[in-house]
């Protein structure tokens, strides 16, 4: 997950980079992963929340198709 400028205006390490959520389009703070760490999607806090929400949702059989 990658802070939201918006949230953090500055970087909380030297190391983070600005960059831009691919879901959102809202600028955010990319992180060096730890060695063999791996996520499917860079996505920005919110984004990440909103898609945990939903695939909650998915468990629970509440689809809205
Ligand atoms: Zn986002």
């Amino acid at each position: 997950m990658m802070p939201l400028r918006k949230n953090i205006p500055l970087p909380g390490s030297p190391d983070w980079k600005l960059t831009i959520c691919l879901e959102c389009g809202r600028e955010c703070w990319d992180r060096p992963l730890p060695e063999g760490y791996k996520v499917g999607r860079k996505m920005c806090t919110e984004c990440a929340l909103r898609a945990a929400m939903e695939a909650q949702n998915e468990c629970r059989g509440n689809k809205t198709i």
